[in-house]
């Protein structure tokens, strides 16, 4: 069918800010930066130098303004990113290579800057991360705002957006983000760009629809092109038909009412019908997210990825730092739990301030990560495990173990943690002595030995991030055999049952903190099959307390038995989706 004479078209992108847009597009498109390129006279190389020192003074001037307006004008969560840039800024390492290219080339300063600010815009890009990888946005978004400033230009800015309309454009860095007038813009949608990208973070705080990955959408739309932006399936759909609006009309009030509805019964504990308690819990990256834990109610955080410590810092964090950051944690959730995990780094997360400590590998996933790498470096891994522990004299902490393959690493692990708590007292500094500790069941072979694991710690929590990647043999991180990913597959639901059993069977707790945990359709089939806890993202708590509160247990246990006596996995879906369905409809 045709609208407005041009055809429907639907773009599948990646749902980015919840919600429904329907407008003109705003095309938004930025034109590359020309870079002159010449050589610069001997006798003026001092007063070129000056002139960067000037330049960075300049910028950091700016930046320090979009961060106040941001603060003043969104709020001091989304100023911080404006803190990174300043970073950039003072990156010692950055500003030295500039000025050594310039000293060897004599070519002129924003050539040389462009040339190592490209550097390390492409190895940050390269990395399969996507906190990592978005280091590389912000990279580029100040080193485009630095170039400006050499140039004498002024950065283009989204300020044109005048009319409410939805913006389209290629992708839209921080302090192009900062310039949206929020009260114009209704949707935002971007060919480039992850759930993580600066203009997703505005566009959740502005509570607007946006879809990111568009792919080549900026080519097909053009300026006052109506478009639908559907934030939830992450879809766009240029040239709506009638039929199409009007279905998208009454999909939006049926959302609308279902989010306040998911708000106000978040207010209420985590039970199923027949009153089965589940424990929801958080997973956390970063010690500001306590506020965020709380705000979605979260019963404190079952997995924080102290990683991020190490990963976002330019040399290795002290004891002393990270006792201040998991103290922070423990009082701030007190008297709800905090499991810190020790350090995941490897595999996809290498280490920036220690790049030698892993080395390149062919095959990072099954090399030297997690706990292999603290077990060959007791003293950084100590110093982790007494930070930890004297974080767990503030609150209520637990600790747990990533990566464990098998009996012999864990008891290795409890060892060190046995050394580190005999420092403490001998230092004279309080720690709680019952401190509980956890094994993260990830590896096949530890999901296989669960039974041996048992004894050697107070409860599971089960990756299933990484346990489905090694089970079913498919890189977490590679889009070609995402399909392939299936966390209902046969022997996943298998494993999973074999390690909740084992659990229980010795009296221990068991979680899962893979991404599993944070979907609605499935909570219900982990619940029924027995785990004790859920944890995941704080923003996806609502949604799942509200299917375990619509839900009766002993159903639950029935679709576990169901699914698990599957052998055709379209089946195993129909019945997952099915029951998903009837629990909501009943509602
Ligand atoms: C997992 O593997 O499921 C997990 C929670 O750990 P991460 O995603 O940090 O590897
Ligand atoms: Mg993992």
């Amino acid at each position: 069918m045709e609208a407005r004479g041009k055809t429907e078209t639907v773009i599948r992108g990646i749902a980015a800010s919840r919600g429904i847009a329907y407008g003109q597009a705003f095309l938004y498109l930025q034109s590359e930066l020309e870079i002159p390129r010449y050589h610069v006279e001997p006798s003026r190389r001092i007063a070129e130098i000056e002139r960067f020192d000037q330049a960075l003074i300049t910028t950091r001037q700016q930046i320090a303004k979009i961060r106040q307006q941001v603060s003043e004008n969104l709020s001091e969560d989304e100023a911080l990113i404006f803190d990174a840039h300043q970073m950039v800024l003072e990156d010692q390492a950055l500003i030295a290579e500039t000025i050594r290219e310039f000293e060897s080339t004599g070519l002129n300063i924003e050539t040389c800057f462009n040339a190592i600010a490209q550097r390390y815009i492409s190895a940050f890009a390269e990395i399969d991360d996507e906190y990592l990888r978005e280091r590389a946005a912000d990279i580029k978004d100040v080193t485009g705002r630095l170039l400006h400033v050499l140039l004498g230009q002024t950065a283009k800015q989204l300020t044109e957006l005048v009319e409410r309309r939805i913006i389209v454009a290629r992708d839209i860095s921080p302090s192009e983000s900062a310039g949206i007038d929020r009260s114009a813009a209704l949707g935002i949608v971007t060919d480039n760009g992850s759930r993580t990208s600066h203009a997703v973070i505005v566009a959740r705080s502005m509570k607007i629809a946006s879809v990111v990955g568009a792919r080549d959408l900026t080519t097909l739309v053009d300026d006052g092109d109506w478009l639908i932006v559907d934030g939830y399936e992450g879809l766009v759909i240029l040239h709506p038909t009638e039929e199409t609006l009007f279905r998208y009309g009454k999909i939006q009030k049926e959302k609308s009412t279902f989010e306040s509805r998911l708000l106000a019964a978040n207010e209420l504990p985590p039970e199923t019908l027949d009153g089965v308690h589940v424990t929801l819990r958080t997973n956390i990256e970063k010690s500001d997210e306590v506020a965020l834990v709380k705000q979605y109610r979260g019963d404190g955080v079952g997995l924080y990825r102290t990683e991020f410590l190490y990963l976002s810092a330019t040399t290795m964090p002290t004891e002393e730092q990270q006792y201040a950051d998991y103290r922070a944690i423990a009082e701030g959730l007190a008297p709800a739990p905090v499991t810190i995990r020790t350090l995941d780094i490897g595999g996809d997360k290498p280490l920036p301030s220690n790049p030698g400590l892993i080395g390149p590998e062919s095959n990072p996933f099954l090399g030297f990560r997690a706990i292999r790498l603290c077990l060959e470096h007791p003293e950084m891994f100590k110093e982790q495990l007494r930070a930890i522990l004297r974080a767990s004299a503030h609150g209520k902490v637990e600790v747990m173990y990533p990566m464990i393959s098998g009996v012999t690493e864990l008891e290795a692990a409890n060892q060190r943690l046995a050394e580190a708590k005999a420092e403490l007292r001998e230092r004279g500094q309080a720690f709680d002595e019952k401190i509980r500790v956890g094994t993260m069941i990830e590896i096949p072979s530890a999901a296989l030995t669960a039974d041996l694991l048992a004894p050697h710690c107070q409860f599971f929590s089960i990756g299933t991030n990484d346990l489905i990647q090694y089970l079913l043999a498919i890189d977490r991180g590679n889009n070609r055999v995402a399909s392939l990913y299936d966390p209902t597959h046969p022997a996943v639901l298998r494993v999973l049952q074999q390690v909740i059993d084992a659990a229980h069977q010795q009296r221990i707790k068991v979680s899962v903190c893979g991404e599993m945990a944070g979907d609605p359709a499935l909570a219900p089939l982990l619940v029924g099959m027995g785990v004790d806890e859920l944890s995941m993202t704080p923003p996806l708590l609502p949604a799942v307390k509200f299917v375990i509160r619509a839900m009766k247990f002993s159903d639950a246990e029935k679709l576990a038995h169901d699914a698990l006596a599957q052998t055709d996995v379209q089946r195993t879906h129909e019945l997952v989706d099915n029951f998903y369905k009837r629990v909501m409809a009943a509602d």
